[in-house]
């Protein structure tokens, strides 16, 4: 320790960082002794803790080492990440509670049930959740789990026994195992021999698009509700599996600033969140800022980050009884880095996460009962604002895979839902038997339900870390409305997709409608085989059944396959597509008549997306997911720097994510534009509506204000731009649902999300704006009166012709986080339908 402590002051007064002498008792208490028969991290990775950055694949072979050693190590593979990673569980406590565990799990979520006040807490073990680096850029949690693990295995003496004996802990070594290893790589490959801690190193400056993300460049910080992604999904099992009292959050911020715990900014904590869960939030930090003390390091509390978004780890847990912490790290992004409080080493920012993850620990031990019975409390007092609330019907009678994925949330948060015991409507909407949902409000994750279902648009803050509104059922655009639990039918235990009917075979024509989330996956699955397809641009009916715009018409005449080999592929695309196709027999309908005009051809699509520097990763990486994982279409990612000498002639379609700069230049516009002019659809979002402005690509006006400010003083300068961001909320539009844009859309209102103040005007003639906000468009979330004017009116969407090719541009994005089911069809509609627009 003292050898360590020399080596830093020698840093800071040479300015040189030293490669060598880091040592595991740097990070460990000193007086407590050591089991040696438990492996150090150094014996099993082959280097010393914060010497290299740790890899994935190392860190699992270390954990699986303690387990094998250690009987107060137990470890589980709860899953893998998309690049096949496992997400591993250690769970540590003393070994006469591994001998009871389940025994000990049951009487725990006991205390979450109804009927729980006779329980008594007196014995019971405090469960914490402890997890690291979710966003892999972020190394010194990950790392410090190795002498965390270590400490808990090996450390001997009454204080540990204690501790093991009164904690279980659910130790989650790498929260996102493709990020830390793809950041741990970038950061191993440039170290230098004699470190070197210039921050103009290439160590220090990540290649696009980073660490921070998961495999599809997804903040994974911002999925712990939606639970969309693998790793999410093996967390929240873990989470209401146990229901830990405390569950923490290990991440790193900018690298002159020095430690962060919470709680954080206190009036920015979301109204469903009990005072009490701050008050003990508070009592915690007390632990912290005692251990951070001791070793000299210097912190701060309750001036940034919140817990408004319940999206976040450390704020996920405190709508479910528990408390969330999140602490924040000054980052060294690699092995040193220099900074305004002298050189930061890695070692170090190692050192202040091992010391939380440990006050972490004996503050959950000093307050078990406290927060044994505030959680015991939390879910009574949740039951009792519950009685007498009646229940929530959702549903889309056109489109029961929406409504499954919506339905796929609730059940991984164990929230009990009814099938419905008969087609009924309300408010103009029809809520169909098969097609919907009804949700009991009386049930133990009440307050979870209101999260989710609420709308919310008065707010005692205006400033949010991240978006004010979420609102599940407006997200994915179905229906909804509070009904009587008179309506429900059995609970739904087994969730499943609902099957497609198998399609007979036709000698003549099947039509599909377009309403269906998977109804993209399932043409594309047709075009993809050189089967000729046309969509109708109008509706009409035939046999009794009414076909809307867009329905989808594949001839049996001249085809590439037979009759009979076409019947048996579009038989396997309605098994995996779970889409229903209509055979009929004939031509004739109400309406447009199958061989009309009004049917369209439908190219098969080869589609590109612009990503690299420049463009923002998020973004790109929700479309590349929703394109590859959820349609099974190919993408072509074209990086910026390669553009200029790519051969576009190939791509119907190229898409243009939100960008954080200028991603391309002029010639790469004028290149563009030859692309479209020779018959190509360019898509673009976001701010990428002003290049394609001031380039000629698309002429179209953004609407510009200027805010003067009247009795603000410095101090309230940044709280005042703030209010005027539009951080992430709900907004209606309205839809003409003729136009191709909108094809698949059942309602004449679309909610979309916005976080961004692009205004753009709406078009003089009506029938170019297929998508305008309404005169009062907000549905939920947090909007600037300034803003909310400005918003009004306003169009959604830009269409525009230029040679052959056309090009549509969206100031929203509307493949937000893998959860907007709703309106990620509008893609869709413009890579399948552009042609027509
Ligand atoms: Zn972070």
């Amino acid at each position: 320790m003292k050898k360590l402590s020399l080596l830093l002051l020698l840093l800071i007064s040479t300015g040189i960082a030293q490669n060598d002498t880091v040592d595991l008792n740097y990070y460990l208490p000193s007086d407590v002794t050591y089991n040696t028969n438990i492996p150090t991290p150094k014996s099993v990775i082959g280097h010393e803790v914060g010497e290299w950055h740790i890899t994935h694949d190392k860190l699992v072979q270390y954990m699986y080492a303690l387990a094998n050693a250690s009987d107060r190590v137990t470890i589980e593979d709860r899953g893998t990440t998309f690049e096949g990673r496992p997400l591993l569980l250690l769970t540590i406590t003393a070994p006469s509670n591994h001998a009871n565990l389940e025994t000990l799990r049951r009487e725990h979520v006991a205390l979450t049930e109804a009927n729980a006040s006779n329980l008594n807490t007196a014995n019971m073990p405090v469960v914490v959740y402890q997890g690291f680096s979710i966003h892999g850029n972020e190394p010194s949690g990950a790392n410090a789990g190795l002498a965390v693990a270590y400490y808990l295995a090996a450390a001997q003496g009454p204080k540990i026994d204690t501790l093991l004996q009164n904690t279980i802990i659910l130790f989650d070594p790498s929260f996102n195992p493709d990020g830390l290893q793809r950041f741990a790589s970038w950061v191993n490959v440039h170290k230098a021999k004699n470190i070197n801690p210039d921050p103009n190193d290439r160590e220090y400056s990540e290649a696009w698009p980073g660490g921070r993300t998961n495999h599809y460049w997804f903040d994974m910080n911002r999925d712990w509700l939606p639970v969309q992604l693998p790793e999410s999904r093996a967390r929240i099992e873990t989470f209401h599996n146990w229901y830990p009292n405390i569950l923490t959050d290990h991440h790193e911020m900018g690298t002159n600033a020095s430690f962060f715990f919470q709680p954080g900014i206190p009036s920015r904590t979301h109204p469903l969140t009990p005072k009490k869960n701050q008050q003990l939030t508070g009592e915690i930090a007390k632990f912290h800022a005692k251990a951070l003390d001791k070793i000299g390091s210097f912190y701060y509390t309750e001036e940034s980050f919140d817990d408004f978004y319940y999206g976040k780890g450390s704020t996920f847990p405190d709508i479910n009884g528990s408390i969330g912490i999140l602490f924040e790290q000054a980052s060294s992004r690699g092995h040193a880095q220099e900074s305004d409080n002298g050189i930061l080493t890695f070692p170090f920012t190692i050192r202040n996460q091992f010391t939380a993850a440990l006050s972490t620990l004996e503050a959950a031990v000093a307050m078990r009962e406290s927060l044994l019975d505030y959680q015991r409390e939390f879910f009574s007092n949740a039951r009792n604002e519950a009685s007498g609330a009646g229940a929530i019907v959702f549903g889309d009678e056109k489109d029961a895979s929406k409504v499954f994925h919506l339905a796929e949330i609730l059940q991984r948060h164990k929230i009990k839902f009814h099938e419905l015991n008969s087609d009924f409507s309300a408010d103009g909407r029809t809520y169909k038997k098969g097609y919907s949902y009804v949700i009991p409000k009386n049930q133990k994750q009440h307050r979870l339900i209101n999260a989710m279902f609420e709308k919310r648009t008065s707010f005692t803050d205006s400033l949010f870390y991240d978006i004010s509104a979420w609102t599940f059922p407006l997200a994915f655009n179905v229906d909804y409305t509070e009904t009587s639990m008179g309506r429900a039918a059995a609970q739904v235990t087994n969730l499943t997709q609902k099957e497609a009917p198998v399609p007979g075979t036709s000698g003549y024509a099947y039509l599909m409608e377009w309403h269906d989330y998977y109804a993209p996956k399932a043409l594309n699955a047709l075009l993809q085989k050189d089967i000729r397809a046309k969509v109708g641009m109008q509706p009409f009916s035939m046999n009794g059944i009414q076909y809307d715009y867009g329905t989808i018409l594949i001839p049996v005449q001249n085809q590439k396959l037979s009759g009979e080999a076409l019947a048996d592929l579009i038989r396997t695309i309605a098994k995996e597509t779970h889409v229903t196709f209509t055979p009929v027999t004939t031509g004739l309908t109400q309406g447009i008549d199958l061989g009309s005009n009004q049917f369209r051809s439908v190219e098969a699509p080869k589609v590109a997306m612009i990503i690299g520097d420049g463009i923002t990763p998020y973004d790109a990486g929700e479309i590349w997911h929703l394109m590859d994982q959820r349609f099974d279409m190919a993408l072509t990612k074209i990086d910026t720097r390669d553009f200029s000498r790519t051969d576009l002639s190939r791509y119907t379609d190229i898409i243009i994510p939100s960008s954080w700069g200028n991603a391309l230049d002029k010639e790469d516009a004028e290149k563009l534009k030859s692309w479209v002019e020779a018959g190509g659809t360019l898509i673009g979002y976001k701010n990428a509506g002003r290049w394609f402005n001031s380039n000629e690509l698309l002429k179209m006006e953004f609407k510009t204000r200027k805010d003067t400010a009247t009795n603000i003083s410095f101090e309230q300068r940044s709280d005042y731009r703030g209010a005027q961001v539009i951080g992430g909320a709900i907004f209606e539009t309205k839809l003409d649902r003729s136009h191709p844009v909108a094809f698949g859309y059942k309602n004449l209102t679309l909610p979309v999300f916005r976080n961004s103040t692009l205004f753009l005007k709406s078009d003089e003639d009506s029938y170019n704006n297929p998508i305008v906000y309404t005169d009062t468009p907000l549905l939920s979330g947090y909007i600037s009166t300034p803003n909310l004017e400005d918003l009004k009116n306003t169009a959604a969407v830009k269409i525009g012709g230029l040679g052959r090719g056309q090009v549509i541009y969206f100031t929203d994005n509307h493949n937000f986080r893998a959860f907007w089911y709703g309106t990620n069809k509008l893609l869709m509609n413009a890579i399948f339908f552009g042609d027509e627009m």
